[in-house]
C-alpha cells in the first residue's frame, strides 16, 4: 500500500518550506508528506489523489490565505476526506475563526504559528491525531473500481470478466453508493457510458471492450513469438494440464483463452470430487494454481483472445486470432470444452446479463442478497450453483424439467439441496417466458403435469442447462460428430482397413489425435468424453504425451502433403 498523505497548505512560501520540511523530518517514513501554496491548488491535487484512491491522514492548513481561506478549504476538502484529521494553522487575530470552525468543519486542532520548537509545540498535536486516525482507519481497496448500474448487461460482463481473471475489483453501485457518484465526477465522466472503470492509478475507462480492459489491467495479450513447438487453445483444466505437463516438459507452450482461465471449471463454487482435495476447493482457485504452475514451467498464457480460424500447411497449423494476428505451430491441442446453451424463451435475449446469468453464480451471488432467486437445471452445476446462491439469497428455488433430480445429480448434492431450508426443488417445470424491461422482475413457469403456467417474482434466473461443444471456428478442418464434437484416434470415421478419412500421415493417428496429423484433442470438446475435471486434466496430460511422439517424427519438410478437409 502507498503511504497515507499528510498534505501542507501556505499561501507564504518560507512557511510552507518550514513546515513540510518538519513534517518530513518526523512523519516522512511513514507519510507521504506533500504540500500546495494555495486553496484551489490543494483542491486539485486532492481531488487527483481521491481519484487515485490515495489515503490522507492529515490536513494542515494556513487560516489567513487570499481567495480561499483555510476554513473554506476544510469545508471542501472534507467531503473529499472526510476521515482525514484537520489543523488550522492560525495567527493570534485568527483564534475566533478557528473555534467556530471547530463547529463549523469538525477542526480538530488550531496551532499558533510559529510552532517553534516543533518537539514541543507541533509534533505532540499531530503524533496524537494520526494515532487516532490509525486507530480508527480502515485499509482501503487499492485495486479495480467498477462503476455502474447494478443491472446493466455491461456491468454484468465487467464483473465478469474480472472476477473470472482473478482481478480484484470493487463495485459500486451508482443508484445506491455517493461514492459512486463522486468518483464518476471526479475522473471528469459524468457524461460518460457506465461502467466507467477506474484503475488503480485513477485512469477511468467509459465502457471498455474486454480486450482494452484486459491491456490496461496488465493481462498478456500479444504473442511474444510467430511460432512455438506447443499451442493449446482453451484453458479449461484439459488446456491448462496440458500447458504444464508441455512446458515441463521443454516444449515452448502457448495458451489462447478467450474468455478467463479455468474454464467451466472456473466458474464453480465448490468442486468436491477432485483427487487431492478432501474439503473441496473453488474453480477459481484451483484456476488460480493451475495458472501459476504453468507460468512456472514457462508457458506464455493469452487472455481474453479467441482462435478464429485454423488452416495447416506443411506440417505447421497456424491460428489466426481474434485480434488479426497469426500463430503457428508443429502441435496442437485443442481444449475449447463446451459452452452453456442458451435459454430460448420470449424475453431471454434482452435480459441476458440483466438478472438472467449463464453460470456466473459466483460474480453474482452478492448482489441476490435477500432476494428470491431461480436456477435452471438438474445436474451438478445447478445443484452446486443452489447451494453457493443460498448463502445470500432469501430463497433459491430449482427448477427441473424432469421428475425428479435422481436422474442426473450426484446423491451428496441432492441431500444438502435437501438439507438446506431456503432451497426449493420444482420438478416438472420449464422456464415459459422472462418478465421485465431493463432487468428481470418476474418468471413464468410451465407446470407439465397441469399446463398450468404461474408468473411469480425473480431478482436473478441462473441457468445451467447443459451445454454444446465449442468447435464452429474450425471451419470443418477437423472430423466432427453430428453436433460438434471432435473425433480422434480409434473413433476417427473411416473405411474398412484404410486409414481414416482425410488422414494424411503415413502412421495411424495416436489415441487423441484428430483427423489432421499433429493436432490433438482433450477434455469435454471431445467426443464421448466424461464431462469430468479430472478426465479433462488427464486427457490434457496424455495429449502432450502423443505431441512428443508426433514430434519425434519426420520434421515439417519430409512429412506428406498437409490435410485439407474433414
Ligand atoms: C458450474 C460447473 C460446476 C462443475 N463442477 C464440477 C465438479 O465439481 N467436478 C467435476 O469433475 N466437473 C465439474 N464440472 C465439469 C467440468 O468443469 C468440465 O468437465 C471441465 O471444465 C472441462 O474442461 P475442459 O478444459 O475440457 O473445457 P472447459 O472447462 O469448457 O474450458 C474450455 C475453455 O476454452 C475456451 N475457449 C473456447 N473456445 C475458444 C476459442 N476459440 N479460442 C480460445 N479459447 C476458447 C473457453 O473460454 C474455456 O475457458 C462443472 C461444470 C460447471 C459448469
Amino acid at each position: 500500500m502507498e503511504k497515507p498523505v499528510v498534505f501542507a497548505v501556505d499561501d507564504e512560501p518560507s512557511v510552507l518550506a518550514a513546515v513540510t520540511r518538519d513534517l518530513r523530518r518526523r512523519y516522512g517514513a511513514d507519510y507521504e508528506v506533500m504540500r500546495a501554496a494555495s486553496g484551489a491548488e490543494a483542491l486539485e491535487a486532492l481531488r487527483e489523489l481521491k481519484l487515485a484512491n490515495r489515503i490522507v491522514a492529515l490536513l494542515l492548513v494556513d487560516q489567513r490565505m487570499p481567495e480561499m481561506t483555510g476554513v473554506e478549504l476544510l469545508t471542501q476538502a472534507i467531503e473529499l476526506y472526510p476521515e482525514a484529521k484537520r489543523v488550522l494553522l492560525t495567527a493570534y487575530a485568527d483564534t475566533d475563526a478557528a473555534i467556530r470552525a471547530i463547529n463549523e468543519v469538525r477542526l480538530d486542532h488550531y496551532l499558533m504559528k510559529p510552532w517553534h520548537p516543533p518537539e514541543e509545540l507541533l509534533y505532540p498535536v499531530l503524533d496524537d491525531l494520526l494515532d487516532d486516525w490509525r486507530a480508527n482507519f480502515h485499509p482501503v481497496f487499492e485495486g479495480v473500481r467498477v462503476i455502474g448500474h447494478r443491472w446493466s448487461a455491461d456491468g454484468h460482463r465487467v464483473r465478469d470478466f474480472l472476477a473470472r481473471n482473478l482481478i480484484p475489483y470493487r463495485w459500486l453501485d451508482i443508484e445506491t453508493d455517493a461514492e459512486a457518484v463522486q468518483l464518476r465526477d471526479l475522473a471528469g465522466a459524468a457524461e460518460a457510458p457506465l461502467p466507467l472503470v477506474v484503475l488503480a492509478d485513477g485512469t477511468a475507462l467509459s465502457r471498455p471492450s474486454l480486450a482494452e480492459l484486459a491491456e490496461k489491467v496488465g493481462l498478456h495479450t500479444r504473442a511474444v513469438s510467430e511460432t512455438y513447438d506447443l499451442i493449446v487453445v482453451g484453458t479449461g483444466p484439459a488446456g491448462l494440464a496440458s500447458a504444464v505437463y508441455g512446458a515441463s516438459e521443454g516444449l515452448r507452450t502457448l495458451l489462447i483463452e478467450r474468455e478467463a482461465p479455468g474454464g467451466q471449471a472456473g466458474t464453480s463454487s465448490s468442486i468436491e470430487n477432485y483427487l487431492g482435495f478432501p474439503v473441496g476447493l473453488s474453480g477459481a482457485d484451483l484456476a488460480r494454481r493451475a495458472v501459476a504452475q504453468a507460468r512456472r514451467f514457462g508457458a506464455e498464457i493469452l487472455t481474453p483472445m479467441e482462435a478464429v480460424k485454423l488452416e495447416s500447411q506443411d506440417g505447421y497449423h497456424m491460428l489466426t486470432l481474434s485480434d488479426g494476428s497469426t500463430v503457428a505451430s508443429q502441435a496442437l491441442i485443442v481444449a475449447t470444452g463446451v459452452s452453456y446453451r442458451l435459454l430460448d424463451v420470449p424475453g431471454a435475449d434482452r435480459l441476458a446479463g440483466a438478472g438472467l446469468f449463464y453460470g456466473a453464480a459466483i460474480t453474482e451471488a452478492l448482489g441476490v442478497k435477500d432476494q428470491d432467486v431461480f436456477v435452471v437445471g438438474a445436474g451438478n452445476s445447478a445443484g452446486q450453483a443452489a447451494l453457493y446462491l443460498a448463502r445470500y439469497a432469501k430463497s433459491v428455488t430449482l427448477l427441473v424439467r424432469g421428475r425428479s433430480l435422481e436422474e442426473s445429480m450426484s446423491k451428496y448434492l441432492i441431500e444438502r439441496i435437501e438439507e438446506a431450508a431456503n432451497i426449493f426443488v420444482k420438478t416438472n417445470a420449464s422456464v415459459a417466458e422472462l418478465h421485465g424491461e431493463e432487468r428481470l422482475e418476474a418468471v413464468s413457469i410451465l407446470d407439465s403435469t397441469t399446463g398450468e403456467v404461474a408468473r411469480v417474482p425473480a431478482a436473478a434466473l441462473f441457468v445451467f442447462i447443459g451445454a454444446s461443444p465449442r468447435t464452429d471456428w474450425l471451419g470443418g478442418q477437423l472430423q466432427l460428430d453430428r453436433q460438434g464434437f471432435i473425433l480422434s484416434g480409434p473413433d476417427l470415421e473411416r473405411q474398412p482397413n484404410r486409414k481414416p478419412d482425410g488422414w494424411m500421415a503415413e502412421r495411424e493417428p495416436y489415441w487423441l489425435e484428430t483427423s489432421v496429423p499433429g493436432i490433438f484433442v482433450a477434455g469435454d470438446v471431445r467426443w464421448q468424453s466424461t464431462k469430468r475435471i479430472a478426465s479433462a486434466v488427464g486427457e490434457g496430460a496424455m495429449a502432450v504425451a502423443f505431441v512428443h511422439q508426433h514430434l519425434k517424427g519426420p520434421s515439417p519438410a519430409q512429412r506428406p502433403a498437409p490435410a485439407s478437409g474433414g
